[in-house]
């Protein structure tokens, strides 16, 4: 055993007992010694992400402990020495695992559209500059499947990447924290976990809404990081205005930095998905298959995505071609056009609805938010649940992609104007009577 190696063991002793346990082995434990000349110490790294991290947060420590070992002064380089296993290494998975990140959802795989350039422009421009925290909080909404998990992690492992420290959490995960620390009185140890974040980043925040001692413990680390000029980054299935349940003093929070919604993708921005995803299954696509797939799944990438996989089993599977009788053969028991639920009473429905209010079916799939429009999509979503065949959650998805709660809240809206104006209750009655003769 040469010296290097003997010094380099006795500092991972230190490592081990100067950082955390998923640090020391997410990013000390491969390392080795590969060289030492009396003034360089050369550290082997088992890939570039790895190295990259040690240069740039761990030096000083490093050094630090190296001189205790030594007792003289030493420059610290790594090398990456890649992995011999036949294994190959990949580099970003480890950030992947260690924050909870999916390694699949980067920028790089991020189709840019219409409906989301400008969440996508927004959240690269936060990944870049989370020190300087221009947009904070960056507030990203959209119904759901759209790709607001996919940003979220985007933005973790740039920011990763570019040598901060995010700390990421589902909405429920948090409240599921928060009530854990208050019960075993350890709310100190749950404050500072989050305080110590570069960034915060909060997934799916609705689930804090009507959580009264959550939104409060929300609220204040909140407060906290903002003060410190912390980028904060949150996303939601609605916009806070649509949050009843939210604390006011959140919502105002929540509009001091830079919302951005994201659109369900249009017929371009589907088939560049599809192609994308495709590929990546090394899976051809013949025109006619790409065509109806992208015709077909509207308002939901996950589901688009989840139909593209099906046929790709199916045709593995039966090893076939990817036809397009293979394809319908495959999604027939999900796809919208065969299934009764979206064909039949919901088109009819909102033709007739459309009708009534003088409007077209776009603009109550749409996302405009005038009065009468509303109206007319909540009356939608009140006969298409008096019809009982959808959920609540299939309804919501079927209108523009909004949330199982928001149909409910229209439903009893709608039930409440009818109560209190009898013209407008016979404008639902009719149009109930004319879906039901049909
Ligand atoms: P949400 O969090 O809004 O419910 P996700 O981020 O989980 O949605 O996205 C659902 C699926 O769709 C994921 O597999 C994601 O990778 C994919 N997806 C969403 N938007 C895009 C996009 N613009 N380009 C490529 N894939 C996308
Ligand atoms: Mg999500």
């Amino acid at each position: 055993m040469n010296s290097a190696t003997t010094i380099w063991q006795a500092a991972l002793g230190e490592f081990e007992l100067q950082v955390s346990r998923p640090n020391f082995r997410t990013w000390f434990k491969d390392t080795t010694a590969l060289a030492y000349d009396g003034e360089t110490f050369l550290v082997g790294a088992p890939n570039a992400f790895v190295a990259e991290y040690l240069e740039k947060t761990q030096c000083s420590l490093i050094e630090k402990t190296l001189i205790g070992l030594i007792h003289r002064s030493v420059n610290v380089r790594f090398k990456v020495v890649w992995a011999t296993d036949g294994e190959t290494p990949r580099p970003g998975n480890d950030t992947a695992a260690l924050y909870g990140f999916n390694p699949r959802y980067t920028f790089d795989n991020f189709v840019v559209g219409a409906g989301n350039r400008l969440a996508h422009a927004a959240a690269l421009g936060v990944a870049r500059h989370v020190a300087e925290a221009t947009y904070n909080p960056l507030f990203l909404y959209a119904g759901p499947g759209l790709g607001k998990t996919h940003l979220l992690h985007a933005i973790g492992q740039e920011a990763v990447r570019r040598g901060q420290r995010p700390v990421y959490v589902s909405g429920e995960q948090f409240t599921r924290e928060f009530v854990e620390a208050i019960r075993e009185r350890r709310a100190d140890d749950f404050r500072a976990r989050y305080r110590a974040a570069d960034l915060l980043m909060v997934d799916d925040i609705h689930a804090i809404g009507g959580k009264e001692q959550t939104q409060e413990c929300f609220f204040n680390t909140f407060n906290e990081l903002h003060n410190a000029g912390r980028q904060i980054i949150i996303t939601s299935d609605r916009s806070p205005r649509e949050m009843p349940l939210l604390e006011e003093r959140l919502r105002s929070r929540f509009a001091w930095g830079l919302m951005a919604d994201i659109q369900p993708p249009d017929y371009e921005t589907r088939r560049a998905i599809l192609l994308a995803r495709a590929e990546d299954a090394s899976t051809e696509l013949t025109p006619d298959v790409l065509e109806m797939l992208a015709g077909e799944a509207r308002h939901n990438i996950r589901e688009l995505e989840g139909s593209l996989n099906r046929i790709i089993a199916y045709a593995s599977l039966l090893r076939a071609e990817v036809t397009t009788e293979l394809a319908c053969q495959a999604i027939k028991d999900i796809s919208p056009h065969t299934t009764p639920l979206t064909l039949g009473a919901p088109d009819l429905a909102l033709k007739l609805v459309a009708q009534s209010f003088a409007l077209t079916v776009d603009d109550i799939l749409g996302r405009q938010r005038n009065k009468e429009i509303a109206q007319a999509r909540q009356v939608a979503m009140y006969l298409l649940k008096q019809y009982g065949s959808q959920s609540l959650a299939e309804i919501g998805h079927l209108l523009g992609g909004r949330g199982a709660s928001t149909v409910s809240h229209a439903c009893e809206k709608i039930s409440r104007d009818m109560e209190a104006s009898p013209v407008f209750r016979r404008q639902v009655e009719d149009i109930r009577q004319k879906l039901d003769s049909k």
